[in-house]
């Protein structure tokens, strides 16, 4: 038999070493072909251990498999072991990873208890020390990770680039007959500080398999030409993210853009989306966009998907919107429960439709769907079950009826005793 011309990926991860990041039973696998993982990171001060462990707990039960929080005072340090207790108490497992600059060596040293209540420790060789103290200070890190056995990221970010190492790259560019422009200094010493780091932490000891690095810009086409660079040039598990992508629509789809070219072609291992919150927004938010890039370039499942039409002038009704919303909503709200009572129903997909044109054909490639009355059409909602119409919703109740629909089938087809 030919093989059609037209077919979708296999898509290759590139090679990378296997990184375990562990919290009691708990481990998380980053790279070696492992499924790209999901973290995060709070937005409240450590130092309050109570109200960073609720948000820590929220992040997890959102879907994050690790989250970070800043270590950036001896109270803050102080308050690590407090907010592991509190998680573990919760029955919260989730890894937590210490974001350390200018004084991470002196807390690490000083409060062996957040040392070893952390499952990681991020470093920014751009912010370890300047001239003669910088090596004695990474090395100081470097030596308690090794200690507690720990992981850790190089994390090189352009916000905060080691002056010493980009001037030396620029001597080097000047050296040439004809040197690079300035973007490329840019990138060729985000690289080599994530590089030349990961190497350095290897002479001092630490295993090659602890090591994880990220190059973190803020534009879209400077990812991801330093990541297809980062990529080329060494098999250490890769974080992805831009560093600051923004609030709302714009921070959305600047990592989406960035990420989903990178993700295609095999670069990345661990991904964060560095969502700007709306003035009280939801932190969570950033776990939730993170899960939908993957799962929608069907790099992994987490969710059952809703697929809804945009509507049109054939429905000026906002039914079928609203219906959309509440069962994605319901969906991701039952997640934390179904994950374990329904193995599977992550890749379930349910579809909600406007009208006649598109309404049924979507309706029957969707596990559940239904396809609502557009204008003029008769005030009925036939709903299709695995391809086949089994019911007519009719009335006031059809969101309702609806989501009985969808529980009925989950408890069926992915309950305990369910035939497949
Ligand atoms: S399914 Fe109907 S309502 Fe929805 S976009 Fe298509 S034509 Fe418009």
């Amino acid at each position: 038999m030919s093989s059609s011309p037209i077919a979708s990926g296999p898509l290759v991860r590139r090679n990378s070493r296997r990184v375990v990041i562990s919290h009691g039973g708990r481990e998380i696998v980053v790279g070696g072909g492992a499924p790209v993982m999901v973290q995060s990171m709070t937005n409240t001060d450590t130092a309050d251990a109570i109200g960073t462990a609720i948000q820590i707990k929220d992040l997890a039960r959102a879907g994050s498999e690790v989250v970070r929080l800043t270590v950036n005072t001896p109270e803050a340090a102080a308050a690590v072991p407090a907010i592991r207790e509190q998680l573990d108490r919760m029955g919260v497992d989730v890894p937590l990873v210490g974001d350390f600059h200018y004084n991470g060596h002196t807390l690490l040293t000083e409060y062996p208890e957040c040392a070893q209540a952390l499952s990681k420790y991020r470093i920014n060789p751009g912010n370890v020390g300047k001239g003669a103290k910088r090596d004695t200070q990474f090395a100081q890190m470097i030596e308690v990770a090794c200690k507690y056995d720990k992981p850790v990221r190089i994390g090189v970010n352009w916000g905060s680039l080691d002056q010493a190492l980009l001037a030396r790259i620029m001597d080097e560019n000047a050296g040439r007959a004809e040197p690079w422009s300035a973007q490329a200094v840019m990138y060729e010493a985000l690289v080599t500080s994530a590089i030349e780091n990961a190497q350095r932490a290897e002479e001092l000891g630490m295993a090659g398999d602890k090591i994880i690095l990220s190059c973190k810009v803020s534009g879209v086409q400077d990812l991801i030409a330093v990541y297809r660079e980062l990529a080329r040039r060494c098999d250490y598990p890769l974080h992805l993210g831009l560093t600051e992508a923004g609030m709302g629509s714009k921070g959305i789809v600047a990592s989406t853009a960035a990420l989903s070219v990178l993700l295609q072609e095999g670069i990345g291992d661990t991904i964060r989306i560095s969502l700007t919150p709306e003035p009280g927004g939801d932190r969570t938010k950033e776990v939730v966009v993170g899960q939908e890039i993957l799962q929608t370039m069907g790099l992994r499942k987490f969710t059952p998907m809703v697929i809804a039409c945009p509507g049109c002038g054939r429905t000026t009704s906002t039914v079928f919107q609203d219906l959309a919303d509440k069962i994605q909503t319901f969906l991701r709200e039952q997640m934390p429960v179904w994950k374990g009572k329904y193995p599977g129903v992550e890749a379930m997909n349910v579809a909600v439709m406007g009208c006649i044109v598109n309404g049924p054909g979507e309706s029957k490639h969707a596990n559940i769907g239904i396809s609502l009355p557009g204008t003029g059409e008769s005030p009925a909602a036939p709903v299709f079950i695995d391809g086949e119409k089994k019911m007519t919703l009719r009335g006031e109740r059809i969101a309702e009826e609806f989501q009985k629909v969808v529980l009925d089938y989950v408890e069926s087809h992915y309950g305990q005793g369910h035939p497949a």
